[in-house]
């Protein structure tokens, strides 16, 4: 309707008008939607970023990290005492328990160590056989136990079934990772115990033997399924046998016995978790998980004699920073759509331990967990740099794309993973959500100088940089929690990751 003056005089004037104001109010209509963040009002969005501190950071890694903590180790009095610390804080912040009425899920764990020493034995029975001498044989402490039984190579791609053998796996140093963690599945598939055929140098083999040696701590209690498992060096096996290994062969003429003995222990340990409900009917039921692990390595080997290993970036650095956002997200006048988790988990330099425990035991369901993001070493480095691995994974890059964009204040530069040949997507609690088919997205700054090392101190931190990255993840947590879609996998990251895993 453009102006009709053909019709009525006044009201010819008064009817232009109306339809004017029509068009300014279908144009209100049709505007571009605001962003997603409006549904989150921007000046209480960016009012509750500003409570993420470097002044605060510094009191909290200072907390963490100092001395008296004795580097937070899992299990320790002092790790304890920071879960109590942490489950404190979301509760003067108002956040729900996550465990029941409880800010702690505690989680059960094994020590096993090798037993008396005459408790193993190894003997190869077939053309050739005997006896083989401990200095060619490792147990692992995994049950004290006998098995007997015709040795079978395994191709670890398909075992096939096993029942009533004993599993014979070849090792090299390239392929030991996945080798030397198959024995569940191969005892799964029946094997009655598992021996792993070490084919590499004097110095590897007794490596692996250190390893083996040490006390050996899993989450979990000790797995009554567990069988005989042990290693062996391949020069020590009859010659028959050796070929029989290299050539996949049938070894139907070897038979084996074998004795190990092992002793547990059992403790425990915690992880912190609280939460805040979303505000949406339709998507509250929606969760975005936020991590960080609370331990470190403890007292160790003296530099400059000084044995306490801080982890002040390693992680207090994510820990302090998971306290910032719970308090930032709990001071928003309306909480955003979905609901928030945060978690501060144990056992992490023991082999992701705190996080595998709540995968497989998750307080907040797994198949309504949109996202993990996950914050280990966020303090050290360059100013303005962070790596977001996990980025190209899924549209959670996309998202991250989009705050980077919008918050250009913060003044922070993303890159891809610098190091994909240190494996850091495997080595962080952000993997236990990522193999259950959460998507995630791992902020890491990189290694450095003192890594593992008595100088990672809290007076060596930028924390200016780790509250302007905080504010980052804040502002993407919103993004992500008022989104219509939950992210979405890319489909051939989900294969690799998720179905690769063998979630
Ligand atoms: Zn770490």
């Amino acid at each position: 309707m453009m102006f009709d003056r053909s019709t009525h005089g006044g009201a010819a004037i008064a009817r232009p008008l109306l339809s004017i104001l029509l068009v300014l109010t279908s144009l209100a209509c049709s505007r571009a939607p605001e962003p997603l963040s409006a549904q989150t009002d921007p000046r209480d969005a960016n009012a509750a970023a500003e409570t993420i501190s470097a002044a605060d950071l510094r009191v909290r890694i200072g907390a963490l990290a100092h001395d008296s903590m004795r580097g937070r180790p899992t299990p320790s009095p002092e790790l304890e005492k920071a879960a109590r610390h942490i489950a404190r804080r979301f509760e003067s912040f108002g956040l729900l328990p996550g465990d029941g009425d409880s800010y702690l899920q505690t989680f059960p764990l094994t020590f096993s160590s090798r037993g008396a020493s005459d408790g193993e034995s190894l003997t190869i029975d077939g053309p050739g056989g005997g006896a083989i001498g401990s200095e060619d044989f490792i147990a692992v402490p995994s049950v004290s136990g006998r098995a007997t039984g015709e040795l079978r190579v395994v191709d670890l791609g398909a075992p096939g079934v096993l029942t009533g053998t004993i599993a014979l796996v070849s090792v090299s140093q390239s392929n030991a990772n996945a080798a030397l963690t198959s024995a569940r599945d191969l005892l799964d598939a029946g094997a009655s115990g598992v021996l792993f055929a070490v084919d590499a140098s004097d110095q590897y083999f007794e490596g692996l033997r250190r390893f083996f040696s040490r006390e050996r701590m899993a989450v979990g209690v000790p797995d009554e399924l567990i069988a005989p498992t042990a290693l062996v060096r391949m020069s020590s096996l009859p010659a028959a046998l050796q070929s029989a290994i290299g050539s996949g062969g049938a070894t139907g003429q070897f038979s084996a016995s074998l004795r190990t003995s092992a002793s547990f222990r059992q403790d425990q340990a915690l992880n912190t978790i609280g939460w805040i409900e979303g505000s949406d009917p339709e998507l509250r039921d929606e969760y975005i998980v936020f991590t960080a692990h609370m331990d470190h390595v403890g007292v160790g080997r003296p530099v400059d004699g000084d044995s306490i290993y801080n982890g002040a970036d390693d992680d207090a650095s994510g820990t302090a920073t998971i306290i910032e956002l719970a308090e930032a997200f709990a001071s928003l006048p309306t909480p955003p759509r979905r609901s928030l988790v945060f978690m501060t988990v144990s056992g992490e330099e023991n082999g992701l331990l705190g996080s595998a425990w709540y995968a497989e035991h998750p307080l907040f369901p797994t198949e309504e967990t949109v996202a993990n993001i996950n914050i280990d070493m966020i303090g050290r480095n360059w100013e303005d740099t962070v790596v977001a691995i996990g980025r190209d994974e899924s549209t959670l890059g996309d998202m991250l794309d989009r705050v980077l964009e919008e918050h250009a204040e913060l003044g922070l530069a993303m890159i891809d993973d610098p190091w994909p040949e240190e494996n850091f997507y495997f080595r962080s609690d952000h993997f236990n959500f990522a193999r259950k088919g959460v998507p995630i997205l791992f902020f890491f700054t990189g290694p450095h100088e003192d890594y593992h090392g008595p100088n990672d101190e809290a007076d060596r931190i930028l924390y200016d940089k780790t509250a302007r990255i905080g504010r980052l993840i804040f502002f993407l947590g919103i993004e992500i929690a008022n989104e219509a879609d939950r992210p979405q996998w890319d489909a051939a990251a989900y294969r690799r990751i998720v179905e690769g895993a063998g979630s």
